[in-house]
């Protein structure tokens, strides 16, 4: 029998001018939801999709309402469910119209013969599983709709920067891991952009002889380095804080500037973080069940 451990991320970024208390309340609560999950004896799986599921539904955050909007002003999402039980996972991408992109991506790991859904199909999809579609504006945040109208005026509109995206890795009571990420991509995206995030081995990973992975930050730096299955197996030598920093440490020798974050959690139990990122807000649950949270600074 294992201890269950869980730890989420908020996402890797600069995240000045946010409110960190409420951006730090957020990334508890998720971990609390998770938690719950496994203290009654849910899976690694559940936990990590109960913990993913109000980041989604909270605004603050980069994935679900509140993504960022692409450069048409429309919300696209991408999100990984990661099973490390036999290496399985459900991901979709640039989906518009389904309020929680990470319920769809494990319904598309257990419930289809296919591990990817991409665009329309996987809208569509949604709804052959049971999932009711919801109108892309009603995924659009106040805040993200003023940012947006911000950037059509000014005369040099920044790209490719992320804040918020979020994540969770768990092992539970019988020593299962699991990863899961979710995010509405970078701001100012081109159309059917895709980065990391839903990508196996790049935006999350997950494997039981091992550890569990979930990454945030530029997209198109993680992806190249299959960032995830990096640090997963980098956990036979390392627990799970050395591992996330030799990944990182890694794609840092290869990208001057990765803007990258790692959250892990080792098939030993021991979980950690890393990022390049100025900031990047944690949460986890200590053995005795209480919840910590912390607004990460570069180290
Ligand atoms: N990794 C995400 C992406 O590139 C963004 C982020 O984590 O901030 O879409």
């Amino acid at each position: 029998m294992a201890t269950p451990k869980i730890m989420v991320h908020g996402g890797a970024g600069s995240w000045q001018g946010f409110d960190e208390d409420a951006v730090l309340d957020g990334v508890r609560a998720a971990a609390l939801a998770g938690w719950t999950v496994l203290k009654a004896g849910g899976t690694a799986v559940e936990a990590v999709e109960a913990a993913t599921i109000p980041l989604e539904d909270n605004p603050l955050y980069d994935a679900g309402v509140g993504s960022f909007l692409n450069e048409l002003g429309e919300v696209e999402m991408d999100a990984l469910i990661t099973d490390g039980r036999d290496i399985r996972f459900g991901a979709v991408a640039a989906v518009r119209r389904v309020k929680n992109p990470i319920i769809l991506a494990r319904k598309v790991m257990t419930e289809t013969d296919n591990c990817f859904f991409a665009g329309d199909g996987a809208d569509m999809l949604a709804v052959q599983l049971g999932i009711p579609l919801v109108s892309n504006i009603a995924m659009i945040s106040d805040a993200e709709w003023a940012a947006f109208q911000a950037r059509q005026m000014a005369e040099v509109v920044p790209a490719g920067h992320g804040t918020g995206t979020v994540g969770a890795v768990a092992i539970d009571v019988d020593g299962h891991l699991a990863s899961a990420t979710s995010t509405g991509g970078t701001l100012n995206k081109k159309k059917g952009r895709v980065g990391d995030s839903p990508i196996f081995g790049a935006g999350g990973y997950a494997d039981d002889l091992l550890g569990a992975a979930s990454a945030t930050g530029i997209g198109e730096n993680i992806m190249r380095f299959l960032l995830c299955k990096r640090v997963v197996d980098g956990l036979g030598q390392a627990d799970a804080s050395t591992a996330a920093w030799a990944a990182l440490d890694f794609l840092t020798s290869r990208i001057p500037k990765p803007e990258a974050g790692l959250i892990v959690c080792g098939a030993d139990g021991s979980l950690g973080a890393a990022h390049t990122t100025a900031a990047m807000p944690i949460a986890w649950v200590n053995a005795d069940g209480t919840v910590q949270a912390a607004m990460r600074t570069r180290r």
